[in-house]
């Protein structure tokens, strides 16, 4: 039997269709291989027609190979494949224009070829990434307007991500901070910071594209665009902007699919002098679930972690916020609600909240007794007792002397009087027997404990600096 050895560009690719079909998801071939169109065959070179470069970027990173065995397995060795890249215009008079590109045949990313890419637009297509009109682009940045650098307090614990923030903020994409990576824990001012660069960026440059959008909201927009067959949009959309903030991109653990799409994203910015940034829960090396070359760009820049806020820090964007909503508060209570709270500040305004809404409903002032009686529902272990142990880790801390020698058989002056308090406040701070209390001092027997005392007694009766030490002491005791 004699065929017809002619064979066509469809012929060819409908062949390919056939083999890529076989070996990649439903989905995959439906997003990125139905909307190819093959256009010529010459000789041994297919031209398929690609809907933007995008599309032919994504192709030639993920399916190069596939390509390459199927192309040659219809055209022999010799086979290449060309694509034809349909750029977008704006304009209705004017028509898409193509360009042609080769592909790279052996997937290494280093060899393509860098051309820019235009703002797609297409006025047809109703979707939330479609960027309407070429000349002033508008774009809600997203940004929520409360957080400014104005209302950041910086303290020692966020100095460096700060400052670097705010370089960032002035000249975005044309400091070394690109991407500017800030990492912390949580409720310690990461999305305050990112947001204030965004902001201060709007302010000073009102023309910048900036977006703001969290790794989880644009994970979902990602699924979206697939399932609506908008990932062109999606991508051009982000791809356009000047900068974008990415919060808690820990998030991206796992999801390799949206990995990629942001890697891609964020090269085309990078490249483009566009800034990046991010915010993570952990620092670049400790983020699993991370694919290692998403990861290694973010170490380009720079990684700037904050810390938990010391005392007076915390105070200070206490007394901010008060201030701001005209509230005056007495110190002791901006001082005791700091120091019971010391590890999240979202924590510490949620504090202040609750303080302010019991004072309102009950129509008192806030005073120290009201924040006590209150905090008590914010800080945990507040029902734990005052254990002997912390009672000689306070008091030997205030004298600064080794908690060991409390419990030793030294008879020196400061460690006697150190041993004396501390047996003093244990009888007056804790339940615990008499001689229970000497167990904890080197097994010394009760009347030893009676003693000590009765000593500390007289001592505060007749020493005013002694009684003021007892009562520092005693402070910190109930502060902590
Ligand atoms: P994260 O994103 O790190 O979990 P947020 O940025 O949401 O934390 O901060 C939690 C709350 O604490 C926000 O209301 C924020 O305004 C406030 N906050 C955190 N750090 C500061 C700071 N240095 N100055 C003023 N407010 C701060
Ligand atoms: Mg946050």
């Amino acid at each position: 039997m004699i065929y017809s050895m002619e064979k066509t560009c469809t012929s060819v690719w409908n062949c390919c269709l056939e083999i890529i079909k076989d070996n990649i998801p439903a989905q995959s071939f439906k997003t990125w291989f139905e909307p190819i169109k093959a256009l010529r065959l010459d000789g041994n070179v297919l031209t398929i027609q690609v809907p933007s470069l995008f599309f032919y970027e994504w192709l030639e990173e993920h399916y190069v190979g596939l390509l390459r065995k199927t192309v040659k397995k219809q055209l022999g060795d010799a086979g290449r494949l060309e694509y034809n890249i349909v750029v977008e215009k704006s304009s209705k008079s004017m028509a898409p224009y193509t360009t042609n590109m080769p592909s790279n045949g052996n997937g290494a990313e280093g060899k393509r070829q860098s051309i820019p890419v235009p703002v797609t637009i297409n006025k047809d297509i109703k979707n939330p990434f479609v960027i309407p009109g070429l000349k002033k682009l508008q774009v809600d940045p997203q940004l929520n307007q409360n957080y400014t650098f104005d209302n950041f307090i910086e303290g020692e614990c966020n100095r460096l991500a700060r400052s670097a923030g705010f370089a960032v903020a002035q000249k975005p994409g044309g400091t070394s901070f690109n991407p500017l990576m800030i990492y912390g824990g949580v409720g310690l001012g990461k999305t305050h910071l990112a947001q204030a660069i965004g902001n201060e960026v709007k302010r000073n440059l009102p023309d910048k594209l900036v977006i703001y959008v969290s790794c989880e909201k644009f994970c979902q927009q990602f699924v979206d665009s697939l399932k609506n067959n908008t990932i062109n949009d999606f991508v051009n959309f982000y791809q356009a902007m000047d900068v974008i903030i990415m919060d808690d991109v820990h998030n991206f653990a796992g999801k390799e699919r949206t990995q990629d799409i942001f890697f891609h994203i964020f090269n085309h910015l990078h490249q483009s002098g566009k800034q990046v940034i991010l915010t993570s829960d952990k620092a670049p090396k400790d983020l699993a679930g991370l694919e290692e070359r998403l990861l290694s760009r973010f170490k380009w820049g720079l990684s700037a972690d904050m810390q938990v806020p010391d005392l007076e820090t915390r105070m200070a964007i206490l007394k901010k916020k008060m201030y701001a909503d005209g509230i005056n508060l007495p110190e002791e209570v901006v001082e005791y609600v700091a120091h019971n709270i010391d590890n999240n500040v979202r924590e510490l305004e949620g504090a202040m909240v609750s303080l302010l809404a019991q004072a309102t409903l009950n129509k008192k002032d806030i005073d120290l007794g009201l924040a006590k009686s209150m905090l008590r529902n914010f800080i945990k272990n507040t029902q734990k007792e005052i254990s002997i142990d912390y009672i000689q880790k306070l008091v030997c801390e205030y004298f600064e002397v080794p908690v060991d020698m409390v419990k030793s058989k030294t008879r020196k002056r400061e460690i006697v009087q150190a041993r004396q308090i501390s047996m003093y406040l244990a009888k007056n701070h804790t339940k615990t027997s008499l001689k229970s209390i000497g167990a904890f001092f080197g097994g010394r027997d009760h009347s030893t404990v009676i003693y000590a005392c009765q000593t500390v007694e007289d001592l505060i009766d007749t020493d005013k600096t002694f009684k003021s030490y007892v009562q520092d002491i005693q402070k910190k005791l109930k502060m902590g």
